[in-house]
């Protein structure tokens, strides 16, 4: 082990948690190449108002079930701020476009008439076959019970149930490997939201230093974190790979572990050569790099109502997806006075494009029809742009419908010695950090049998068992 080399691209948690797993599997010859000028990837707190907010990842989602999700466990050993976020009084916060909230009771019956057709929807995805040739859409199983979703606070509902978590609508979502969520169904139900001032990116730097040495102040030193390195070109073979940079440095290694986002593998930035055979392309470009966008607004003080049972609050547009989901600070930053709507997909890629006073106008307006005329002028606003961002090409992966178990195992099959893993490649938890972090260690794990073994057997379940 100890002669091998490896190169991994990118820092973000897949890319650390693998470099770690083959450290301490005695594979010390690593190269870690990272295109940014930072670790952790799509886990990133920036300040605003003078506080940390989280731009990428927020929540370790999939908390106190019957299996321990391994972020929880890490943020409790690190003593990461977070929150419990209750999401049970929505009934009580759910505004119409034209002002004024719904009844409660108008609102409860709206989520449970959509939890039904979901748990209708788990047990008809129990009985699909394991090849996913039969799957089908979230919202044709909705169609097939005779519930589309077509008032505002239906639509609200069905955004919140569906495009709140996977950022992209029900319509392009399979129902089969989403519903139910293994996320929620092995690591329980429960989301905590971090608000940390150290940032959720801790945990990966955290997990970097138990390998990487650092200086007296806890920077990382080690020459074998190389950042501001953009890979454009990997060359594979059987004997090992060449990996050339745009700063026009090349780098020999035995392997290449590829964890940059799917996103990222659908676009040029880093040419293969050989060129990927097609079955591999046609995979990777089958999957949904999805965007999911938090926008912050500051105001000079609070014109929403308060307390926990108020954090969570709707705005049913009839334009599906229009400044949906928003929430408040006032527990993690109470006197902060700041908001954050989400927004996904079409949307997302829609506010990207245009400037931040416009998107803080739009947004102004939404909060007038929601909380009067009289209401204060945002002071500040924060666009973080995730899809526009060559480095990454949106948020997290989604799984669309027309991806089997064929296609997901040929997206994170090795070739010769190039190897690849990243949130898109988990077996079960594709999207989160949780996810990342476990293919890391996956995909460290091929490679480490390869190199004990000499081969490795890849294993790619044909198109309709
Ligand atoms: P990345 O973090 O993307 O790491 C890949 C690294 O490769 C990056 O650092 C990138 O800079 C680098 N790279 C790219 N191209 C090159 C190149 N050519 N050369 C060298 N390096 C390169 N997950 C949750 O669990 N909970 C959440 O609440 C949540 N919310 C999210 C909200 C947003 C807005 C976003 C963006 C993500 C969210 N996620 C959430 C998803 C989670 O952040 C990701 O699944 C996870 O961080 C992905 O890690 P990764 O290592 O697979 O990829």
């Amino acid at each position: 082990m100890d002669s091998t080399s490896v190169i991994i691209i990118g820092a973000g948690m897949s890319g650390i948690s693998a470099a770690k797993t083959l450290s301490d599997a005695g594979v010390k010859d690593i190269l870690i190449l990272e295109a940014t000028n930072r670790i952790g990837g799509r886990i990133r707190n920036t300040y605003f108002a003078d506080l940390s907010v989280e731009t990428g990842a927020n929540w370790i989602e999939g908390v106190h079930g019957e299996e321990q999700n391994p972020i929880w466990e890490m943020a409790q050993q690190l003593g990461l701020r977070t929150f419990r976020s209750d999401y049970s009084n929505l009934s009580s916060n759910t505004y119409k476009q034209d002002g004024g909230r719904y009844e409660k009771a108008a609102v409860e019956a709206a989520i449970d008439e959509s939890e039904k057709i979901h748990s209708l929807g788990e047990k008809y995805s129990e009985t699909l076959p394991p090849s996913g040739r039969n799957d089908i859409s979230i919202s044709t199983f909705q169609r097939l019970e005779n519930k589309i979703p077509s008032t505002p606070l239906e639509m609200i509902v069905d955004y919140y149930s569906y495009d709140y978590e996977f950022a992209e609508p029900p319509r392009v979502t399979s129902l089969q490997n989403t519903v139910p969520l293994p996320t929620f169904d092995d690591f329980g139900d429960n989301v905590y939201f971090v608000a940390d001032e150290r940032g959720y990116k801790s945990l990966v730097y955290n997990l970097a230093t138990m390998f990487l040495k650092t200086n007296s102040q806890g920077v990382i030193v080690d020459p074998r974190l190389q950042l501001g390195k953009v890979v454009t070109e990997i060359q594979y073979s059987g004997d090992g790979a060449t990996v050339s940079t745009d700063d026009t440095s090349s780098y020999r290694a035995d392997f290449v572990l590829v964890s940059v986002s799917i996103g990222v593998l659908q676009s040029d930035l880093i040419k293969f050569n050989p060129v990927l055979p097609k079955w591999k392309i046609l995979a990777l470009y089958e999957f949904d790099m999805a965007v999911y966008t938090k926008i912050f607004l500051k105001f000079p003080f609070k014109f929403w109502p308060d307390g926990d049972d108020r954090e969570f609050f709707l705005y049913a547009s009839k334009r599906r997806g229009y400044y949906p989901v928003w929430q408040h600070f006032e527990k993690q930053y109470p006197g902060a006075n700041i908001l954050m709507v989400t927004v996904t997909d079409e949307e997302s890629r829609r506010i990207e494009q245009q400037d931040e006073s416009t998107t803080k106008t739009e947004a102004m307006e939404v909060l007038r029809s929601m909380f009067g005329k009289d209401i204060p002028q945002a002071t500040d606003i924060l666009v973080p742009r995730w899809w526009s961002n060559k480095f990454f090409r949106g948020s997290f992966s989604n799984w669309p419908l027309g991806v089997n178990r064929h296609e997901f195992d040929s997206i994170k099959a090795p070739i010769k010695r190039l190897y690849f893993t990243g949130e898109h490649t988990s077996e079960h938890y594709n999207g989160y950090v949780h996810g990342a972090y476990l293919a890391g260690i996956d995909s460290a794990n091929m490679i480490i049998q390869h190199i004990r073994d000499g081969f490795f057997e890849v294993e790619i379940k044909p198109k309709d068992s």
